[in-house]
């Protein structure tokens, strides 16, 4: 039985009220969904707490880092409206402090070197294994005289700066903010590397000489992390500094329950593809920080400062989140609520901003027209808003809204075989439609609206035919705003120029589908 004074708990540290958290990613890739979300939590927890949130790259893996990386991370975190209050700051500048903690450690015999090669290493633990004793560092060097440390050095032996576990019974713990007590015995921890043979200083280290200058004061991480928690709580305490409070968050996973990945999943787990993909930043914000949080009732969108207002760490959840996205699935290119969440806010921002959002994708497009912020800015505004009710994405615009503003647009074939192919009379009474209304005047929803049931009382033809006819025409889609709204929208001379001629067309879709 252990005794209850046997257990070091680091309650929660002395935080004076103050936060401090830091986004510490390593950038040796994209940036991911899930960084994106870690980042987002400690970014909402200092808004909440009106602390200080500090960027800071960690790039001491001088092979696997690059400036590619680097700059995808900032844009991100930028496109995303993650901003930062200090830094970016880079590990990499700060070795000195890394190898001076290391050397602190070894000078105060809180740490030890060690001579063991590979070789012994992997020797003995696979004698541990095949015995099924623990394969734990057996210490071998942990006791050595300085004669014998001395000897060794002289012979030029490689060596590795060992952490020297406290001669400790019982346990020692942290109080997760996520998860609860987390305890483990003294026994079962090993004499972890600090310092490689080389002579640089580990991750682990790294980053805890680092949480200490920059004064950090929460730590909001993957529980990926949780296997080093416990060693920097022995690292702070070695160092004489009282460790920040921790809170682990969820794994995030695929309904499958694997690791989302890039190699796994594809271009939906990186940030940019959802740039790419027309998502409103905001949108990105609001569906990845409902992976793994919620705010104990049903909302499900939030403004900023809902968010901020609503946010805290004990509210993220202990097990799994699970990302909905299953590859390969026709109907969605990504997790279904990403796309309706997207969806709300496109119908739902001021449409100014969906109008300056659209703007570079139009430009891309070749079809942005300068008077859409001049003379003809009202009816882009009016058109853009009109149509945004069914769209999912800002691409949505250039492409099923496409008819709105170019006359080269794509016909759904779908549309095409319900609406045009199965009507071939429609050839020939459409183009007679454009003839009615071209003097048409004025050209509103109530003139255009008796136009055609005129005709089509006249013609004999339902309504509908050719409503949906028409529709498919002049905007290439099979459903849409109301008829009247788009023929207003497009406007009397281009509406007439694309009816006059629909019997060619019918013909070109009659030849492609024979
Ligand atoms: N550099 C680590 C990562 O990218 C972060 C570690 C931490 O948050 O302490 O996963």
């Amino acid at each position: 039985m252990m005794k209850k004074e046997d257990t070091t708990v680091q309650d929660k540290a002395s935080t004076n009220g103050e936060v401090i958290v830091r986004f510490p990613p390593s950038p040796t890739g994209y940036l991911h969904i899930g960084g994106a979300r870690t980042a987002i939590f400690n970014w909402l927890f200092a808004k909440k707490h009106h602390g200080k949130f500090i960027l800071r790259i960690e790039d001491t893996d001088a092979e696997r880092s690059t400036q590619e990386s680097i700059e995808g991370i900032l844009d991100g975190l930028t496109w995303l409206g993650i901003d930062w209050d200090q830094g970016p700051y880079f590990q990499s500048a700060f070795a000195e402090e890394h190898r001076a903690a290391a050397e602190k450690l070894l000078e105060e015999g809180k740490a030890y070197k060690c001579f063991c090669t590979k070789e012994e290493l992997d020797r003995k633990r696979e004698q541990a294994l095949a015995e099924k004793r623990d394969i734990k560092y057996d210490r071998t060097c942990r006791n050595l005289t300085p004669e014998e440390i001395a000897e060794k050095e002289a012979a030029g032996l490689p060596y590795v700066i060992r952490f020297k576990v406290p001669d400790r019974t019982g346990k020692i713990g942290y109080r997760d903010q996520v998860l609860g007590l987390i305890e483990k015995d003294y026994s079962e921890i090993d004499d972890f590397v600090i310092v490689r043979s080389d002579g640089s200083p580990l991750y682990l280290l790294c980053n805890v000489v680092d949480d200490i200058r920059d004064r950090i004061t929460h730590v909001i991480r993957g529980q990926d992390h949780m296997t080093n928690t416990i060693k920097q709580i022995l690292l702070y305490e070695a160092l004489e500094k009282t460790p920040p409070v921790f809170a682990h968050m969820p794994l995030t996973l695929d309904p499958q329950k694997r690791k989302i990945s890039k190699r796994s999943h594809g271009e939906v787990v990186a940030v940019q593809w959802y740039r790419e993909q027309g998502f409103i930043p905001w949108a990105l914000v609001n569906f990845l920080v409902l992976l793994g949080w919620n705010p104990g009732t049903d909302q499900e969108i939030f403004t900023k400062e809902e968010l901020i207002q609503a946010f805290s760490l004990e509210r993220i959840s202990k097990s799994n989140a699970v990302f909905n996205y299953r590859k390969g699935d026709p109907k969605f290119f990504t997790d279904p609520k990403a796309i309706n969440i997207n969806a709300w806010w496109l119908r739902n921002l001021p449409i100014e901003e969906i109008a300056d959002m659209v703007k570079p994708d139009f430009q891309a497009q070749g079809i942005w027209e300068p008077a859409y912020e001049g003379e003809k800015r009202d009816w882009f505004l009016e058109t853009i808003d009109m149509i945004r009710s069914r769209f999912h994405t800002l691409k949505d615009f250039a492409t099923l809204g496409r008819a709105y503003f170019t006359d080269d647009y794509q016909f759904d074939p779908k549309a095409v075989r319900k609406n045009l192919l199965k009507h071939p009379e429609l050839k020939d009474l459409l183009p007679e439609l454009a003839e009615r209304l071209k003097d048409l005047e004025p050209w509103d929803l109530q003139t255009t609206e008796d136009a055609l049931r005129a005709f089509a009382e006249e013609t004999g033809v339902k309504a509908g035919i050719i409503i949906n006819g028409l529709r498919t025409v002049v905007t290439g889609q099979i459903k849409g705003p109301g008829i009247f709204d788009v023929m207003v929208a497009i406007g009397k001379d281009r509406i007439v120029a694309r009816l006059s001629r629909a019997g060619e067309l019918i013909e070109e879709f009659e030849k492609e589908a024979a």
